[in-house]
């Protein structure tokens, strides 16, 4: 956490399942609480999105983990979160990107926690596929409300204009990459700024889904 460095955190915790503490290899999850990890059921792209994968559900311990991640501000469950993410990356089925881009932040949300977990998936996943990241290809206001508080109308209407293409989209086959798709909003108007920027194909991989 925060000023704890990684390499004084790995001796004082030597590896474990982030979920139960059971001792694995890599931080990753155990076999009992990687038994919670469900496929989802192939949700389709959302408006302005060409392909999406979306390989999780949002339960068990995808759930258990990302909350861990987003408000806990503990990065110990990254390394099995990537680990799933990768398992699923498909550069085919998405159209064979050629960068990724996370989802932003806003600066305070991301201040708050040290980090924009959007982000560190991504640097996994482009690393499984060999892309670069463009961490600065998106950005949204400073001012915009955190989605998560709102309803899905509100949603909308709080993201619209609240996301920004910067440098770097012209031209390019991107893939958006989140942690969390519910309404698919965010998406959406990730994918109006992306092709503001002149982005000619928009993929987007998301690790865990919200299902009815
Ligand atoms: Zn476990």
């Amino acid at each position: 956490m925060g000023f704890l460095g990684d390499s004084l955190r790995r001796f004082l915790y030597p590896p474990a399942c982030p979920r139960c503490a059971r001792a694995t290899p890599g931080d990753l999850l155990c076999e009992g609480c990687a038994a919670t990890v469900t496929a989802a059921s192939a949700p389709p792209p959302p408006p302005g999105i060409d392909a999406l994968l979306a390989p999780y559900r949002y339960d068990g311990a995808v759930r258990d983990l990302l909350l861990r991640l987003k408000y806990g501000g503990d990065r110990h469950p990254l390394a099995a979160l990537a680990s799933l993410l990768v398992a699923a990356v498909d550069a085919q089925a998405l159209g064979r990107p050629d960068a990724a881009v996370p989802i932003p932040a806003t600066w305070v949300r991301r201040r708050r926690r040290g980090f924009n977990q959007a982000e560190l998936l991504a640097r996994a996943a482009a690393d499984a596929l060999g892309i670069p990241v463009l961490p600065q290809a998106l950005r949204r206001n400073v001012f915009s409300r955190p989605q998560a508080a709102l309803s899905g109308a509100a949603r909308a209407a709080n993201l619209r204009g609240a996301v920004h293409p910067g440098d770097g989209l012209f031209g390019r086959a991107v893939l958006l990459v989140d942690d969390v798709m519910t309404t698919g909003a965010t998406l959406t108007a990730a994918a109006t700024a992306a092709r503001a920027g002149g982005a000619r194909r928009i993929a987007a991989l998301v690790l865990a889904v919200v299902e009815a």
